[in-house]
């Protein structure tokens, strides 16, 4: 299938590391100009070297304000992946207050952020857009120990209906990615890190395809969902987890 971007512009958020990395890298092979925004500039400093036409934002998208003033002049955006996230494991009832602010803020409150900044502008030039959020397998199954990440990519859900139920007259299309656990990442080696003895095989077993999905799996769902190729595809919520959820 061949897939091009060429005249969109596309803003990815996480892009500094992991599959933002490799779907901002994607994007801008198949031809889109390319925003990568993270937090660290030394990440967002390696990937221009890799890819050097593109522009770099950094950002604590945990800080609302901050990230308006870093968005206000970022201009035309056909394509947005709303893809940071953090991870914070602990038991449901020993969890603080503080670590839950902290996921939400990421996790949910910034893609609902830089949606509403980039949604508005794409309403307002009347082209069109599309728009994927990186959820995860951890919002439709009981994760232990990951109460605060589960329930913000949970709210991350709702956010992607109602938004593909408001902007689908716009001609913006609103889509999410189910991912399961994807290992080579930090964030994938973070958490098996913290899985309790066996769950890993466990988890393994449910799997029919017998294996976890890579980065390029990922990659590959949300270039697809972006593309022309998935025109009628809109609020749909995609696994990538081998038949785990069929299972
Ligand atoms: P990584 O931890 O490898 O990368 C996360 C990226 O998000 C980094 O580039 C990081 O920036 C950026 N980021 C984190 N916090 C902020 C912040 N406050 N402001 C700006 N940028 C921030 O994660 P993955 O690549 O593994 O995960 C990507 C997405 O996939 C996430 O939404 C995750 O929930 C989802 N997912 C991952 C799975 C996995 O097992 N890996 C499984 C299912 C879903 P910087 O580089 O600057 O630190």
């Amino acid at each position: 299938m061949n897939i091009r971007f060429d005249g969109k512009r596309a803003l990815v958020t996480g892009a500094g590391r992991g599959i933002g990395r490799g779907i901002l890298k994607k994007l801008a092979e198949c031809g889109a100009e390319c925003v990568a925004l993270s937090k660290t500039q030394e990440n967002l400093d390696s990937l221009k070297n890799e890819v050097p036409g593109i522009q770099t934002v950094m950002v604590d998208l945990a800080d609302w304000t901050a990230t308006r003033h870093a968005l206000e002049k970022i201009g035309k955006i056909d394509l947005l992946v709303n893809n940071a996230a953090i991870v914070n494991v602990s038991p449901f009832i020993e969890t603080a207050k503080d670590d839950l602010d902290k996921v939400l803020d990421v996790n949910f409150k910034a893609a609902f952020n830089v949606s509403q900044i980039v949604a508005r502008s794409m309403v307002e030039r009347g082209n069109g857009g599309a728009i994927v959020n990186v959820s995860s397998v951890a919002s439709r199954i009981g994760c232990s120990n990951m109460a605060t990440y589960s329930s913000a990519k949970g709210a991350m859900d709702s956010l992607t209906q109602v938004m593909a139920t408001e902007l689908g007259p716009h001609k913006i299309r609103v889509n999410s990615v189910h991912p399961h656990l994807v290992p080579s990442t930090d964030m994938g080696k973070s958490a098996s890190g913290f899985l309790p003895l066996g769950a890993l095989e466990y988890y393994l077993s449910r799997i029919p395809l017998n294996r976890f999905p890579d980065v390029e799996d990922v990659v590959n769902a949300v270039v697809f969902l972006l593309s022309d190729k998935a025109s009628s595809l809109n609020g749909i919520a995609l696994p990538i987890d081998g038949g785990f959820e069929a299972n």
